[in-house]
């Protein structure tokens, strides 16, 4: 047994920001003798609010956590034995030179830099534009970018960091598919607030967990139909002509012209004048004028503007969703739900938007300069998450979801769902993606970014990818996020080119966050007939000996989240509120101590190291010399447009700006001294019809979030994608390969549709959906080797609804075996009756190798836990990613299996040979004691 050290001084309270989960609250670590004694939340923190969950106080057994890396390491045994020599910095860091500096010069896209739950995208993106080489982007691609990517084309932003529901005014919330992740606390003191007043809560999700178990109405669908579930309320909404026209003629394209004629060279777009100006009906002068110019204009109904013939989007609209295919009887058995239920909910949202307005005697000035006495909205809100993300048709449903919100005039309005600073936020305000590599320079621009039409593609005459994940190629035109779940079984296979360096942050690719787990592993262990690896060196920064640092050839061991500084930041990922922009800091309120060996180093600082080394432009000064100490420094001192930076707070050389102002040497003792984040109230003229709103439009110019007001209105039917439909029927200069015509053709629909998951191609002998859930005590994958979380998720049994459980014979004790169309697993198993009858489901992220994060062999996580990646196939029969065809989004719950039950069996399956770790084994057991 270890026996606890105990400061012996009182300690002191550090406020920083947690990183235990993706929600960033406040917390106040108790420091002593740089020992953390214990972690509270902080209650003058704006997410927060003195609200720490189980997570966040196990954050001190994350920082003493045996599994924290100690030293840079060199691989000395075959990729994936876990034998490493320790080595210097000064070492590591000429290594990484020595294999980076011949890339940039010659191939700079053969580095491909990836980062998984990182919040420093900013840097990291910078870092790799700098660099030169395409091949960047973070964990979107296989996280929620569906999500992402769909509010962002229809409202300029969607949920999570994006927006928030009117907590204090909302009487009735509907959560798809939510489980406890992101957002984590403020849902929970929402929900409170919520249930204090008596407002409704309903969670549709095939799974009764976390919120859905407090929620009043749980609707277990079942996984992959949401969209239609979704479609099927817009029918009824527009049948029964219960929807908010005036708020869908002021605030949304539902007016505006498109070109229907399939001979015109602008079929599917909108209608402009020579000014570029979108044109509407106007019914009084019969024709088309710009429809900024006219009050009542014509909603349905079809035109001919010269020779060619158009139509309204709204009209579109209508013939789209008045489709009886989409009456609850029809689609309710493919929903796994009655169609009453869909009648109810139907009514229960027309009955609370248009019964129950709410009116705020709040005056405001449009954009127009119209002044309105009033503030009226609607108090329905919705919130989505992954669950409905995380499919092949996931970008349409939360398209679907967010028509939804429109038709009934919640969006931006009190009592609906209302954006967080620096949202709402349009698609031309983001930048397109850049591909342009020139050996020896920087990128010419942004990797990742918003395409407009097929001439925004990545991909070279022949119209093949030219980034390794194939993001934004014809198989994923609108990859924001790029495609990480398929950057390592492209590089295996050398296409569409091999690469040199993997370079991989935070991101436990040899394990949970890859599909088709051991056929990753072997492709990272693959050599050619020269025995060579295929990805010939492979480069991992984390703090923790996860799965993937055994299959490093060099590792750059990262701090804990107590021992570096981090910026979450208004250029990236905030914490803001509806009321207000909000950014953070994190600092080392621990010195990194790692005795007996040469220490750890926040990765951003190294990261920047690096780039000094490389000599990388806007690292170094025309000598040569670093132009930023560290990372701390480039907080305070990086600029990316003139006197904007990382940190809006206290900017300016006497601190006094807010958002725009020179560097400030101080800015991070103010923010220390401040409980480390700062706040820009919102004015409260300010607070609604934001992306309309002339006081918030002139405040988030003045905070630096944009340089001009940037109004504009939401898109009902959006264009981009019309063009890309289009160019899949034949359209324009820039045309697809013909094996993707009719699956482009469908999936870039310009308004919402539904179709099934693409995997769903064998039901019949794969009738059950099999998913994960993120539970509330665990987030990242490090979780679950943490001394206390680990005690509430040992191991993760696969639940299987009763009336499956019976007709199988299952008994507890059991075991199952798992068939999916690649793989199969063996599993223990549990009874669960609030579950979609159709779907069985089990935690994520608790199977662990042996031998990886410190455990012991035998720990439960490696013997009972388990992984359903395995059954999940990176790529479908077709040869395409198994992912959603608009954005790449990793299909993670179109995962459909068979099961059968089998006796216990002494492990879970496939079991997988231990790992030696490079760090210490943890001791068997721990005491720590807080004074
Ligand atoms: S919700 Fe997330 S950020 Fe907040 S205390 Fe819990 S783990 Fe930390």
């Amino acid at each position: 047994m270890r026996e606890p050290d105990v400061p012996d001084t009182a300690p002191e309270i550090r406020r920083t920001t947690c990183y235990m989960c993706a929600c960033r609250c406040g917390i106040d670590v108790h420091v002593a003798e740089n020992r953390v004694h214990h972690i509270e939340g902080n209650r003058a923190h704006p997410v927060n609010r003195g609200v720490l969950c189980a997570k966040g106080s196990a954050g001190v057994m994350q920082h003493l956590s045996p599994a924290r890396l100690r030293a840079p390491l060199r691989r000395t045994g075959p990729r994936g034995s876990g034998e490493f020599r320790e080595i210097s910095w000064e070492e590591a860091l000429g290594i990484a030179v020595n294999w980076l500096e011949p890339i940039r010069e010659q191939h700079p896209e053969r580095l491909a830099f990836f980062t998984g739950r990182d919040q420093s995208q900013a840097l990291t993106g910078w870092w790799a534009q700098q660099f030169g080489t395409l091949n960047y982007a973070a964990h979107g691609g296989f996280c929620s970018v569906n999500m992402a990517a769909a509010g962002i084309y229809t409202m300029g932003g969607a949920f999570w960091e994006f927006g928030a529901p009117d907590w204090e005014r909302t009487r009735l919330l509907i959560l798809f598919g939510v489980a406890e992740d992101h957002d984590s606390n403020p849902l929970k003191i929402g929900l409170g607030k919520l249930k204090a007043r008596g407002a409704r809560v309903i969670s549709v999700n095939p799974i009764r967990t976390g919120y859905s178990a407090i929620a009043d109405q749980w609707i277990g669908i079942t996984p992959g139909t949401d969209g239609l579930l979704i479609l099927s309320l817009v029918h009824l909404l527009l049948t029964s002509g219960k929807i908010d026209l005036a708020y869908l003629m002021r605030f949304t394209n539902a007016a505006w012209l498109v070109d229907q004629d399939p001979a015109s060279p602008g079929f599917g777009s909108f209608l402009r004048d020579s000014e570029g100006r979108e044109l509407a009906w106007d019914p009084a002068r019969h024709r088309a004028v710009p429809a900024a110019d006219v009050a009542r204009p014509a909603l349905s109904g079809g035109f001919n503007v010269g020779p060619t013939h158009v139509k309204p989007v709204f009209a579109l609209m209508a013939e789209a969703y008045l489709d009886p295919a989409l009456a609850p009887e029809a689609v309710a058995p493919a929903c796994g739900i009655e169609p009453e239920v869909i009648h109810r909910l139907a009514a229960e949202l027309a009955d609370t938007a248009f019964n129950h307005p709410i009116t705020l005697d709040r005056p405001w000035t449009d954009h127009c300069g119209k002044r309105h006495e009033t503030m009226v909205g609607r108090p329905v809100a919705m919130h989505a998450m992954r669950g409905i993300a995380a499919h092949s048709n996931g970008f349409q449903t939360c398209r679907a979801l967010h028509l939804l919100q429109l038709i009934l005039g919640t969006v931006e309005t009190p009592g609906g769902f209302r954006f967080e600073p620096p949202y709402p936020k349009p698609v031309s305000a983001h930048p397109k993606p850049h591909h342009k590599v020139t050996p020896g320079y920087p990128l010419d621009g942004p990797q990742l970014g918003y395409p407009r039409g097929p001439e925004d593609l990545a991909i070279d005459a022949d119209g093949r990818p030219k980034r390794i994940d194939h993001a934004f190629s014809w198989e994923a035109p609108l990859s924001a996020h790029g495609m990480m779940h398929m950057v390592i079984a492209n590089a295996a296979r050398g296409d569409p080119y091999p690469i040199d360096v993997l370079f991989l942050y935070m991101a436990n690719m040899a394990w949970n966050s890859s599909m088709n787990t051991a056929q990753t592993i072997g492709m990272l262990t693959a050599t050619d007939a020269t025995g060579v690896y295929l990805i010939p060196k492979i480069i991992v920064a984390d703090s923790y000996s996860s799965e993937m640092v055994a299959y490093a050839d060099l590792v750059l061991p990262d701090t804990t989240y107590l021992e570096r500084h981090d910026c979450i930041s208004l250029l990236d990922r905030p914490i803001s509120e509806p009321d207000a922009a909000i950014d953070a800091i994190r600092w080392p309120v621990i010195e990194p101590e790692r005795p007996g060996a040469e220490g750890v180093r926040g990765f951003q600082s190294v990261l920047l190291d690096l780039g000094v080394r490389l000599k990388l432009p806007g690292m170094v000064d025309a000598n040569g010399k670093a132009i930023y100490r560290d990372y701390a420094d480039y907080m305070v001192r990086h600029q990316r447009r003139p006197g904007v930076g990382p940190l809006m707070g206290w900017r300016g050389e006497d601190g006094t700006g807010t958002g725009r102002g020179a560097p400030n040497p101080k800015q991070l003792a103010r923010y220390i001294e401040a409980g480390g984040f700062h706040i820009a109230h919102v004015p409260e003229e300010a607070a609604f019809f934001k992306p309309w709103n002339r006081a918030y439009q002139d405040w988030a110019v003045k905070i630096g979030i944009y340089d001009t007001p940037q109004p504009y209105l939401f898109q009902l039917y959006v264009e981009p994608l019309a063009r890309f439909q289009a160019a899949a029927l034949g359209h324009g200069p820039h045309q697809p390969p013909d094996a993707l015509r009719e699956r482009l053709a469908r999936a870039m629909a310009p308004l919402p549709v539904w179709y099934p998951p693409l995997s769903d191609t064998d039901t019949d002998t794969y009738p059950i959906h099999a998913i994960t859930q993120r539970p509330a005590a665990m987030y990242h994958s490090w979780g679950s080797q943490n001394a206390w979380l680990r005690q509430i998720h040992g191991e993760n049994p696969l639940y299987i609804p009763g009336a499956l459980w019976e007709s199988l014979g299952f008994e507890p004790g059991d075991f199952a075996r798992v068939v999916s169309p690649h793989a199969e697993i063996r599993v223990p198993v549990a009874r669960m009756d609030a579950l979609n009858p159709a779907t069985v489901w089990t935690w994520n992220a608790i199977g662990k190798r042996p031998g990886a994060w410190s455990l012991a062999p035998d720990a439960p996580e490696a013997t009972r836990g388990f992984l359903l990646n395995h059954l999940i196939p990176e790529t479908l029969p077709t040869g395409l990613s198994n992912s959603d065809p608009v954005t790449g989004q990793a299909a993670w719950y179109d995962l459909r299996v068979r099961i059968e039950r089998i006796p216990a069996e002494a492990r879970s399956a496939p079991a997988f040979p231990s790992e030696m770790s490079p760090v210490p084994r943890a001791p068997k057991l721990v005491k720590f004691r807080a004074g």
